[in-house]
């Protein structure tokens, strides 16, 4: 029996470990088991290569708590221990043992998956444990080690009778840790951190029923049997090459990462890559709904099937965190604070990759099957219109496969929407003009309006849709947007020929102060216009420019602090060539008039959706009043 003191600079590093070097505790569970997948691992490696002469088999990792004994045993059949090698790989604390291995098989080993590589896991266990004991046996022909170490600096090491090969750690449990001795606990634990780890892990046992046997007599008992509980699926579909995967495999995955989650994905990404970084991963595009934070955060980040975190901020671009899936990765670093991640450099490449190959796929979504990628088109859109606008590389590309639907469903890109609308949206003064509605139903007469004189009209809906219009028009020379409630629709897109008043200017300005008189709401600004006799007599517009600074300001809009609170402000046009125009300035029955006034006001507010609670209300008894 030897005795000796572990080999750290720092005398006392036990308690340093247990407060700080991992903020979560149930951390441990994952370093021991992915030591003993590393040792598994490595020994089918040097198995494959020739250099152990052993059967490699079928090893398991197998964690068993002893609630009396308050221990955890996690078991393997992995490589094991020299004493000679424990003296090296856990007395120093700080030096990597998986490091070593990849260094010393660098050609061969290097898709071996194997995990470690800070030499720090190890000592996690004394978070949960107040004495650790080793028991291993290597595939070397050498006698089984025996290591104990009760957390201070001086272990023990003896030899040990244990005949099979691998490695078994013993935790005693902490009065303070006594939770991880609870089955719940661990199986949540290993199901969190270890679902896809490629080795098979045990933790006890369950009842599996035989199937009916054809011939079974009438009164047959199922029969059952006791088989090991294996709590993983070593091999994910993300390991897979897409070739190997249908689509209902893609789906399958995604019910096992959210067993709770019913809705199907849209379409699913498979990421690969092997240069100048390692990735690999599936990204679903759920369907979006309305709470958009609700959904954020959902893709799981893995190293070498090791679950690690379901923060993936720095790593994936900001706008696809409502994606979901998996993404695993050997080379993020991944014990290292968010803002050093947001600055290294393998990381920003990582998130540039992500972008392009999702632009990539999208596009190829696209041309493959546009009438499929339209249908989805609505579900997708605000995840693709918000990386339009935060991602400059992402809006390059999205160029080829970005939809504008119109209000009667088809979809056009931008390029194809100016083909179409060139020739009879361009303004006199050279400008196309793309009208659009936010609302099918509320902006329905102006819709109509619009649609009567052969113009096509969006309807773009997105709450963020302000943004990526302003943006459009600073990219696109001689291109606006308006909403078709922004002004009357004569004005909207101005063409050449002006329409002659009935009125001449004199009875403008006495209408004009008839209106005033009567129309007090200083929130309308009353605008004339000779407008088509047919056109409606009073519209009620929102000036397109202060609506989409306040619409933007509203959702974020950088600059445009304080617009959000900006009173609401309406243009009231009154066609001066309606009827109703010169009924107005020609009537003699003061009170009749002054009626008229406000019913027509109430009207044009009717369709902007602004007549409400006591307006409405008065707006009834007039109307019954009228009508008598
Ligand atoms: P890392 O895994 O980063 O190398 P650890 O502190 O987790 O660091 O482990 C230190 C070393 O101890 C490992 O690299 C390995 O050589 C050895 N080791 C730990 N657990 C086992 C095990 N179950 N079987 C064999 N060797 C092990
Ligand atoms: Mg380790």
């Amino acid at each position: 029996m030897t005795t000796g003191k572990i080999n750290v600079s720092v005398e006392n590093i036990f308690p340093l470990i247990k407060k700080f070097l991992y903020s979560d505790h149930e951390i441990f569970l994952r370093e021991l088991v992915s030591n003993a997948t590393d040792a598994t691992l490595k020994l089918k490696h040097l198995a494959n290569i020739g250099e152990a002469k052993v059967e490699y088999g079928n090893p398991i990792i197998e964690i068993k708590i002893d609630k009396e004994g308050k221990k955890i045993h996690i078991i393997d059949q992995g490589l094991g221990m020299t004493a000679e090698e424990v003296e090296k790989y856990i007395n120093q604390v700080a030096f990597s043992g998986a490091e070593e291995f990849l260094e010393k098989y660098k050609d061969s080993a290097k898709d071996s998956g194997i995990i470690g590589h800070f030499g720090l896991g190890f000592y996690s266990a004394f978070m949960v444990a107040e004495k650790v004991e080793i028991i291993t046996k290597s595939y070397k022909n050498e006698p089984a080690a025996h290591w104990t170490c009760d957390g201070s600096p001086e272990f023990t090491l003896e030899s040990s009778d244990k005949t099979s090969r691998g490695t078994e750690i013993i935790l005693h449990i902490a009065e303070d840790s006594l939770e991880f001795l609870e089955e719940g606990k661990i199986s949540g634990l290993l199901e969190k951190y270890n679902k896809f780890m490629p080795i098979p892990i045990k933790f006890g046992t369950r009842t599996e029923t035989l199937p009916k046997p054809d011939d079974a007599p009438e009164d047959y008992v199922a029969e059952t049997i006791e088989v090991d509980n294996i709590i993983n699926n070593p091999n994910p579909a993300w390991t897979k090459q897409p070739t190997e995967l249908t689509d209902e495999d893609y789906k399958e995955f995604y019910r096992e990462l959210y067993p709770m989650q019913f809705e199907e994905p849209l379409f699913n990404i498979h990421l690969n890559v092997d240069y100048p970084f390692n990735l690999t991963g599936i990204l679903y595009f759920p369907k979006m709904t309305g709470d958009l934070q609700i959904q954020k955060d959902k893709i799981q980040l893995y190293q070498n099937q090791v679950f690690v975190t379901d923060n993936v901020e720095g790593i994936v671009p900001e706008f696809l965190t409502m994606l979901k899936g998996v993404i695993d990765s050997p080379d993020i670093p991944l014990n290292v604070s968010r803002s050093y991640l947001q600055a290294d450099g393998a990381v920003k490449k990582i998130s540039n990759y992500i972008t392009r190959k999702v632009a990539d796929k999208l596009k190829s979504l696209f041309t493959e099957n546009r009438e499929d990628f339209e249908q989805k088109w609505n579900d997708i859109k605000i995840v693709l219109e918000y990386g339009m606008l935060s991602e400059p590389k992402f809006y390059e590309k999205a160029g080829a496969f970005a939809l504008y639907p119109t209000v009667d469903e088809k979809y056009y890109t931008l390029e194809e929407l100016k083909e179409k609308t060139k020739d009879t949206q361009t303004d006199k003064n050279g400008n196309l003009v793309i009208l659009y509605a936010s609302n099918k139903d509320a902006q329905h007469s102006y819709i109509a309006e619009a649609q009567a004189k052969g113009y096509d009209v969006l309807l773009l809906d997105s709450p963020i849709i302000s943004h990526l219009i302003q943006k459009l028009e600073a990219d696109n020379e001689k291109l606006t947007f308006v909403r078709v409630d922004s002004d009357h629709i004569n004005n909207l897109i101005k063409k050449e020929e002006e329409t002659i008043s009935k009125l001449s200017d004199e009875e403008k300005e006495k209408l004009k102060t008839e209106l005033e008189g009567v129309i007090s709401d200083k929130k309308y600004s009353i605008q004339l216009e000779a407008l088509d006799s047919q056109s409606a007599p009073f519209v009620i517009t929102q000036p397109e420019f202060l609506r989409r600074m306040k619409e933007m300001s509203q959702t974020g809009g950088g600059g445009m602090f304080g617009m959000g609170n900006m009173p609401e402000m309406y243009n009231l046009v009154v066609n001066t060539n309606h009827e109703l125009a010169s009924n107005i300035l020609n009537s003699t029955d003061k009170s009749h008039q002054e009626a008229v006034v406000k019913q027509a006001l109430d009207l044009a507010k009717l369709s902007q959706n602004l007549l409400k609670g006591e307006e409405l209300t008065a707006f009834v008894k007039r109307s019954f009043e009228l009508i008598k």
